[in-house]
C-alpha cells in the first residue's frame, strides 16, 4: 500500500473520528495521567476497533491487517499527531495477541482474540510478585487443578498495571508443588472480577494509581484457559516478554516526539532556548530520538509483523527508558522554577502538567518490563558473550 495515501487515510479518519464527545480526550491517558477518563477512552478503544485500526500487524486470519511495520509506524506518527489517547488495550492488542497468535490453540485464539480486537476485553498482566521481580522464576503464586479439571489460584501479584480497569488477567503460577525456579510454571487466563480476587491500588509519585496489588485467594480459571502445557508457563511468559519490549513500543516512541515538541515550544515561550548549555540538551534529545526510531525500525524484521524480534532488541529497552528518564530531567530544567509546583489535576493536557507527569513516570521507566541492571546484565551475557555474573 502506498505510504502517503495511507498516512493520509489515516489523519482523515483521526481528525474525523476524535471530535465531539471524544475530543477531551486529546494527548490524555498517557504514562501518568492513566485516571484520565477511563471509561471515555473503552469508548474509543471501540471506536478505534470499528475504523479497523486494532490488529494492525496481526494476521489476516486472526482478523488483522497484516500491515508492514513501515505502515504500522505511520499509523502511530498519525495517532500521536492527532493527539490519539493512552491506549488502554495495548496490555490485550501488544502483549497478550501476538503470544495467543505464536503459542495458544485455535479454541484460545478464537475465544479471545475478538474481545481485545473489538474493545471489548482488557487485559493485566499478572507476572511480578512481592519476591519475584527481577528474579521473575522466585515466583510463589500457586495454582492447581480441581477434580472437573479448573484451576484455582493462591498468592499474590503486585505493580499490575491497570488491573483495576482490566477484565482478564494473564497470571503466571507455580502449578508443581516443589519445583523451583522456571520449572513447575503454568500461564493460566483468569477473569479478574470474581469472589476469589481483589485487587488494592498503589498510588505512585505522579498522583496516580496506575498499577496494584492482585490477591488471590481460591480464585478460578476454567481448564482451557492455560496457554503452553502445565508446567511450561516459563516459556510463554518469556516470548510475551519479547513482544514487550520490542514491537510494542512502536506506538510509545511517537508519543516521546511530542512529548519533546511540548518541551521545545515551552523552551521557546520561557526563553531556555537561549540558554546554550539547555539548547545543547535538547538538541541531543532530538538526535537520540531519531536514533531511537531507527534502531526500532532496524530491530523489527519488515517480514515479521508481530511475531519477529531480532537482536537488536537487547539494547533497545535500555536505550529508550534512559533517553526518556533524561527527557524529565530536561523538562524539569527547561521549565525551571515553575515546575516546582505541582499543576492542578484539573490543567487538563496543559504542557506544564504533561511535563510534569513526564518527569515523574519515566523515573519509572528504567525499572518496569527489566530494569536497566538486569538490561545490562542481558547486553552483556547475550549480546557480547560475558559469563553470567
Ligand atoms: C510503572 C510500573 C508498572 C509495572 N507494571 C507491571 C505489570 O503490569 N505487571 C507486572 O507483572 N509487573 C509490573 N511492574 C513490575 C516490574 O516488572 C518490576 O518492578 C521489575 O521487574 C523489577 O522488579 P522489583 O520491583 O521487584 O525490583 P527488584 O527485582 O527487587 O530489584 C531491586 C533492584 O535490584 C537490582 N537487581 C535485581 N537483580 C539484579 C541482578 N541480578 N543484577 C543486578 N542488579 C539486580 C534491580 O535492577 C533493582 O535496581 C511494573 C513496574 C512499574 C514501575
Amino acid at each position: 500500500m502506498d505510504e502517503s495515501r495511507f498516512r493520509k487515510e489515516v489523519a482523515d479518519w483521526m481528525a474525523a473520528h476524535l471530535s465531539g464527545r471524544f475530543a477531551c480526550l486529546k494527548h490524555r491517558g498517557g504514562p501518568g495521567d492513566e485516571e484520565a477518563w477511563p471509561a471515555l477512552r473503552k469508548e474509543w478503544e471501540q471506536e478505534l476497533a470499528g475504523g479497523g485500526w486494532v490488529g494492525l500487524g496481526w494476521p489476516q486470519e486472526h482478523g488483522g491487517r497484516e500491515l508492514p511495520l513501515s505502515l504500522q509506524m505511520v499509523f502511530h506518527e498519525e495517532y500521536v499527531r492527532a493527539g490519539g489517547p493512552g491506549r488502554i488495550g495495548h496490555i490485550g492488542e501488544t502483549l497478550l495477541a501476538p503470544t495467543l497468535i505464536a503459542l495458544g490453540t485455535p479454541e484460545l485464539q478464537r475465544r479471545f482474540l475478538p474481545g481485545i480486537r473489538e474493545g471489548r476485553e482488557y487485559w493485566a498482566q499478572g507476572y511480578s510478585e512481592p519476591g519475584a521481580g527481577s528474579d521473575l522464576a522466585a515466583i510463589t503464586t500457586r495454582c492447581w487443578q480441581d477434580e472437573d479439571g479448573n484451576w484455582r489460584l493462591q498468592g499474590q501479584k503486585v505493580w499490575t498495571s491497570l488491573a483495576h480497569e482490566s477484565d482478564w488477567i494473564f497470571v503466571v503460577a507455580r502449578s508443581t508443588p516443589g519445583s523451583v525456579g522456571r520449572e513447575g510454571l503454568s500461564f493460566l487466563l483468569v477473569p479478574l472480577r470474581q469472589p476469589g480476587i481483589e485487587i488494592h491500588p498503589i498510588r505512585q509519585m505522579t498522583g496516580e494509581a496506575e498499577f496494584n496489588s492482585v490477591f488471590f485467594d481460591g480464585a478460578v480459571t476454567a481448564a482451557d484457559c492455560i496457554v503452553g502445557k502445565p508446567g511450561e508457563g516459563w516459556k510463554v511468559a518469556m516470548a510475551l516478554l519479547g513482544f514487550e519490549r520490542g514491537v510494542s513500543t512502536l506506538g510509545q516512541q511517537m508519543h516521546f516526539s511530542h512529548e519533546l515538541q511540548l518541551l521545545v515550544d515551552v523552551a521557546r515561550a520561557n526563553g531556555a532556548a537561549r540558554d546554550p548549555a539547555l539548547r545543547q540538551r535538547i538538541a541531543a534529545a532530538w538526535i537520540g530520538l531519531q536514533g531511537l526510531r531507527d534502531n526500532g525500525l532496524r530491530m523489527l524484521e519488515e517480514d515479521g509483523g508481530a511475531t519477529a524480534v531480532r537482536a537488536e532488541a537487547l539494547i533497545y529497552k535500555y536505550a529508550w527508558s534512559n533517553w526518556h528518564r533524561e527527557l524529565g530531567q530536561l523538562a524539569m530544567d527547561v521549565i525551571g522554577v515553575a515546575g516546582d509546583v505541582r499543576a492542578a489535576d484539573d490543567a487538563g493536557s496543559d504542557a506544564l502538567r504533561r511535563l510534569q507527569q513526564v518527569f515523574f513516570f519515566s523515573r519509572a521507566d528504567t525499572i518496569y518490563a527489566g530494569t536497566n541492571e538486569i538490561q545490562l546484565n542481558i547486553i552483556a551475557e547475550r549480546g557480547l558473550g560475558m559469563p553470567r555474573g
